[in-house]
């Protein structure tokens, strides 16, 4: 699909009058739209919820936006809990799927009322010191060599998360015995997945075990929770999943086995990328340029910014702004400032030519982007604004400053 901006260019000069770059612009009819979309293809099922992954964008106005969509939030650690708290998200809306788990982080949610999804049932008793036993648990699986993941997450076997088949089974028995009654069962086993099939076969191997669970315990699972993992067309040549598909597939399913099963589950997503990742947007400016035995495109961002490229060789495509339409006549590599080699936007990208002071946007960067910034070389987060659909711009997190970088240290 063609990359393209959701707003002109005149928009954007306004902003880099009133801005310093780098910054964060994220475009608000995209998110809600896609989040709508979203639920629509799972409209089928009663009980339908999505939870977002705090994790991908965790500014409050995001979450809270995403709330007044019907979403709920599904969060990892004590902060994304409390960015939850504060926009007064609670409950059942919230699902607490951590992983390596302190029983601080039990306690507070605990408190909150929400959803606890086990990693594995050696973490029983952490929450039962924590607070106790709730009256809602479940559990993530993994089902190690049954499936065979992807880049991002890795092979099942290798993946630090969930508990296997066996473990799964002892960990809802004893929660019974303590006392739980409703239980839900969880999976997140693809990252950044554009193929449908791939996610439909997570749902597939879901429903099955459910009707296990039924089987060997007893149990009727009240809701499965199919995980993220519906990926982004980062790149113009990709396709992105269609989520009316991908629902209608599942619901087949969900008609076809768990239904003869006497089973009639409530169906969770916790997505995070492809709620934010295509409507956030990279705003930096070239402020250097140099040829050794390649070309180099320095820009005032860098991977503090955005951290994907360095970490996983991913790609962002990028606009340079006002030449949308020239040829492709240089090949390029976009770096920053950071004292590491990796510390590169893009590699090897044919862009138009680039001079000092041209704007370049860096696309589909609206999760885990700034949300995997750091201050390494003593670089600082920056802005983030919101594009609303009247047209309006705010600023909803201010770029960091030497102060807030010196606050914790003592000279
Ligand atoms: C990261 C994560 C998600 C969201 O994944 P996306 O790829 O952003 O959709 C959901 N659940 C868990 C447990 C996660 O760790």
């Amino acid at each position: 699909m063609e990359k393209t901006v959701p707003f002109d260019s005149s928009t954007l000069d306004g902003l880099l009058q009133e801005y310093p770059t780098p910054f964060y612009l994220y475009d608000e009819s995209g998110i809600r739209q896609r989040m709508r979309d979203l639920v629509q293809a799972f409209s089928w099922n009663e009980g339908f919820r999505q939870y977002f992954a705090v994790k991908a964008t965790p500014n409050p106005r995001i979450v809270s936006m995403l709330r007044d969509e019907g979403s709920g939030a599904d969060c990892s650690s004590m902060a994304e809990l409390v960015i939850c708290d504060r926009i007064g998200l609670s409950g059942e809306s919230i699902m607490f799927t951590s992983n390596n788990t302190t029983s601080d982080e039990y306690a507070y949610a605990l408190q909150m009322g929400a959803i606890i999804n086990l990693d594995h049932p050696n973490l029983i008793d952490t929450l039962l010191a924590a607070g106790g036993m709730p009256e809602t648990i479940a559990f993530r699986y993994n089902p190690g060599p049954e499936r065979t993941g992807n880049v991002i997450i890795g092979n099942p076997q290798e993946a630090k998360f969930g508990c296997t088949r066996q473990q799964l089974l002892a960990g809802y028995k004893r929660c019974k015995e303590l006392g739980a009654t409703h239980f839900g069962l969880h999976t997140m086993v693809v990252s950044n997945e554009l193929g449908v099939q791939s996610l439909v076969e997570t749902a597939e191997m879901l429903f099955e075990l459910a009707i296990l669970i039924k089987h060997e315990l007893g149990i009727e699972l009240e809701f499965i929770n199919l995980g993220g993992g519906i990926g982004v067309g980062y790149r113009p040549e990709d396709t992105e999943v269609n989520l009316e598909d991908f629902g209608a597939r599942v619901h087949h399913l969900y008609d076809n086995k768990l239904l003869p099963a006497g089973l009639k589950p409530r169906i969770f997503m916790e997505n995070g990328r492809t709620i934010t990742g295509p409507f956030g947007f990279l705003i930096t400016r070239v402020i250097n340029c140099k040829e050794t035995y390649k070309k180099y495109v320095g820009v005032d961002a860098c991977m503090s910014n955005l951290m994907r490229p360095g970490m996983y060789g991913a790609y962002h495509h990028i606009t340079v702004m006002g030449k949308e339409d020239q040829a492709l006549t240089e090949t390029v590599d976009v770096v920053g400032s950071l004292c590491e080699n990796n510390d590169k936007l893009a590699v090897d990208r044919a862009l138009p030519k680039v001079e000092v002071g041209d704007v370049l946007v860096i696309h589909d960067a609206g999760a885990h982007g700034h949300a995997m910034g750091f201050q390494y070389n003593g670089r600082l987060r920056c802005a983030e604004l919101l594009l609303k659909p009247d047209g309006e711009v705010e600023q909803i997190r201010r770029a960091e400053t030497l102060d807030d970088y010196f606050a914790t240290v003592k000279f």
